[in-house]
């Protein structure tokens, strides 16, 4: 019978007791290894989880910086409601837990070989790899559009420097100019979030230049909580009417083809329609993050298959993917969702290391959409495994705030925003 690490200081009693009889050799030799790539919210809370489940697994997560910024509530920060520095966080925690990290991109993942290979020269290897690196700008999808062009044009859709353009764009903005906010087509990282950034936008051009306009140029022609999003913008922005400060043109007329970066207009739908803005914030078409593309983890979609119950790549073996990168069924590209894979895969990865049983997994998710500082909204959701092995939705399990809301609930919706924020980012991190 093959014995680990577990199974020996099952039998010798205690890991001092290894140390004492002198065989440090067998620990060393029975450690697993994970390799996490991507240390934002599914990868930081995939290696936390590990470690507490089974403190012996030596996890090493590949982060290329020191710290994250959340993407969550970076859509306050674009309109001075709350600083940058309040949406950063650090891997100390996770460090203090004796997670390993190793501050550099991830290059290569060979799933063969079980190595990853880094920018920085360095071979990690692995017994089992979780990747979960968030998502990619295909920036070639918009005529005009670049890495370099959004610079000037930010999509602030990764929470960062470009999140201080916007901000800065929109600061400096005159009264009586026009936002453009391009919303790309389905699925992305985010579904609500350009609709929240209009509406927070809204409410900053109505306390600081009220002549001005935001101008939803929309891939789709319906997006997630429209209804009780339209809502509020007709209680507080006027929508519909012809003082609106904010206004939504749906797909596939709206769908943006070009922009040109000098004259800072746009070009949208069959006919080549042409729209100028004083700023303009596109939110590109995405698919999953670089590094799982050259490890041959995407299919067609752009997005990585996945066994919903391990997040075992259905590509290359031993290696999971979570996150906004895979594909999960019924769940939204979110934060929370992140969260909630990376705990499955987790407590699944230690399963099969330990050659256990890997049970059926639910999941949750909760976003939250702020519309004014006193209004919120929120869908919730359960989701469960099938039989079918796709991820459903539990019917009846979670549902949106009703269109009925009191305005004491919208307000309450807002507390619960601001408390899922400081819960979630303590789940992940401390
Ligand atoms: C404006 C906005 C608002 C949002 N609001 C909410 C919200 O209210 N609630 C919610 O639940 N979700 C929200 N989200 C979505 C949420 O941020 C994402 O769904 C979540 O971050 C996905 O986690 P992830 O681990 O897949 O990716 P990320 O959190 O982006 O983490 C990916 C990490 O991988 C790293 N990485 C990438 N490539 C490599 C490589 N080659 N080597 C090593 N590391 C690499 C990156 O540096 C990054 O740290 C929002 C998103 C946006 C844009």
């Amino acid at each position: 019978m093959k014995m680990n690490r577990r199974d020996f200081v099952k039998v010798t009693g205690t890991a001092a007791a290894v140390a004492m009889v002198g065989f440090p050799h067998i620990a060393r030799a029975n450690t697993k290894k994970v390799v996490v790539v991507g240390g934002g919210t599914g990868g930081a809370t995939a290696a936390k989880y590990l470690k507490r489940l089974d403190k012996d697994i030596d996890v090493t997560i590949v982060e290329p910086n020191k710290t994250y910024f959340t993407c969550y509530f970076s859509n306050e920060v674009i309109v001075g409601e709350r600083d940058m520095k309040s949406i950063e966080v650090g891997y100390d925690g996770l460090e203090k837990m004796g997670i390993k990290m190793v501050f550099d991109s991830a290059e290569a993942i060979d799933g063969a070989a079980k190595t990853v290979k880094t920018k920085g020269g360095q071979s990690l290897p692995f017994d089992r790899c979780i990747v979960s690196p968030g998502v990619e700008f295909l920036y070639d999808k918009i005529e005009g559009y670049s890495a370099e062009v959004a610079e000037k044009i930010p999509h602030a859709w990764k929470a960062g420097p470009q999140t201080s353009i916007l901000k800065k764009q929109l600061a400096d903005m005159k009264d009586g100019g026009v936002i453009a906010i391009v919303s790309p087509p389905n699925p992305y990282r985010c579904p609500p979030g350009p609709y929240e950034r209009a509406s927070l936008i809204a409410h900053y051009l109505q306390k600081h230049k009220p002549k001005s306009k935001v101008i939803i140029l929309d891939a789709k022609q319906k997006f997630s909580k429209q209804g009780l999003f339209i809502q509020g913008w007709e209680k507080f922005y006027g929508f519909g009417t012809d003082k609106a400060l904010i206004e939504w043109r749906p797909g596939p007329d709206a769908a943006v083809t070009k922009v040109d970066p000098k004259e800072m207009t746009l070009t949208y739908g069959e006919v080549g329609e042409e729209m100028k803005a004083d700023v303009i914030n596109i939110i590109p078409h995405q698919r999953a993050g670089r590094i799982a593309v050259d490890a041959g983890l995407i299919d067609d979609s752009g997005w990585c298959p996945v066994d919903g119950k391990t997040f075992e790549s259905k590509k290359v073996a031993g290696v999971h993917v979570i996150g906004d990168a895979c594909i999960a069924g019924a769940m939204p590209k979110s934060g929370y969702a992140a969260n909630s894979q990376a705990k499955v895969c987790a407590a699944a990865v230690v399963a099969l290391l330990n050659e256990g049983e890997v049970g059926v997994p639910s999941f949750v998710n909760t976003c939250y959409s702020l519309i004014a500082p006193e209004w919120a909204i929120s869908v919730a959701g359960i989701y469960k495994l099938g039989a079918d092995g796709k991820i459903a939705e539990v019917p009846g399990s979670g549902g949106l705030t009703p269109m009925d809301a009191s305005p004491d609930a919208h307000a309450r919706e807002v507390q619960y925003a601001y408390s899922w924020y400081t819960n979630i980012v303590h789940d992940i991190f401390q």
